[in-house]
């Protein structure tokens, strides 16, 4: 019952970080804006809850079981490591082998893929949205798993070119890693929320022996969100530059940066301004080169 109750604790402590940072931007938005939020994000409750019950699992394996329990040694660290590996898994190895099979809400593209896999001796898979979402996203890095999810509303307002730099943008992704990076960053979250936690109330405790255990969990867990986003932050921002100038490099800057101008278009200039995972659309902009041409006179 003891273990249940620490593995739930830490499930949703870690559940309740990932939900704040990825809804903390959103909390002041308007009406209208969560509708066209609603067609950026691919991703829905459900992605997230499966993702919280398969973190649930795991971490009371891992309790059960003693996994993390004792000194890191020399010895245990692999072990370690790889449980960190697995708990932390789900988005990066699981979710992507779901979407495959997610008729759903994917339709596969053959010539897409084909196209990848002919230029890049490497096999990545591309899926089209069958609702008119308004992104599209690189997922997964093993072999078997790599992913490419674009979405249909995006899609349907792009010239093929554009469609092509945006495939390539994801594809740069894929090539740079940064699924790989990303797959770092939670598990240094993860390591960060566990071993510090004791260090960090026995810290508090110490100015403050009376502070509610229960509120310092809330303390706790902001900072690490803090710190967790910070970083996340720096390592994406950095990954969508070089991903635009890899899509730059394989059709052309000015298509590479007229996808941009349209994304923002179709968001209605939410994405302008950047957030914790984008740069902002001028920056990526720069980034790339991209002159804004005169309209032709008429
Ligand atoms: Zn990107």
């Amino acid at each position: 019952m003891k273990t249940l109750l620490s593995a739930l604790e830490l499930t949703l402590g870690l559940s309740l970080i990932q939900l704040f940072v990825t809804l903390f931007p959103y909390l002041f938005l308007r009406k209208k804006q969560l509708s066209i939020i609603r067609k950026l994000l691919f991703f829905t409750f459900r992605d997230y809850l499966f993702a919280t019950i398969y973190l649930f699992v795991f971490t009371y394996f891992a309790k059960l079981f003693e996994w993390f329990e004792g000194d890191w040694t020399i010895q245990n660290a692999p072990l370690f490591f790889i449980g960190l590996l697995i708990i932390n898994g789900y988005f990066f190895i699981v979710h992507p082998f779901v979407l495959k099979y997610d008729k759903r809400r994917l339709t596969f593209s053959p010539e897409y893929s084909a196209t990848l896999s002919e230029n890049l001796q490497k096999k990545v898979s591309v899926y089209i949205t069958n609702n008119d979402t308004i992104n599209a996203f690189a997922t997964g890095f093993l072999p078997q798993n790599r992913v490419i999810v674009m979405g249909r509303g995006l899609m349907e307002k792009l010239t093929q070119e554009e469609r092509e730099a945006i495939l390539y943008h994801e594809v740069g992704h894929h090539k740079h890693y940064d699924l790989i990076k990303f797959y770092f960053v939670v598990v240094l979250q993860f390591i960060l929320f566990v071993c510090f936690r004791q260090p960090f109330f026995d810290l508090v405790h110490q100015f403050y022996p009376s502070f509610n255990d229960g509120n310092l969990v809330f303390w706790y867990g902001g900072l690490i969100g803090l710190v967790y986003a910070i970083i996340f932050s720096k390592i994406s921002h950095y990954a969508e530059y070089r991903a635009d100038q890899y899509g730059a490099q394989h059709t052309s800057n000015q298509a590479m940066g007229n996808a941009l101008l349209k994304l923002s278009e179709l968001t209605e200039h939410i994405v302008d301004q950047g957030s914790m995972t984008h740069p902002s659309i001028e920056k990526r902009l720069a980034n790339i080169q991209f002159q804004v041409l005169p309209a032709p006179a008429s």
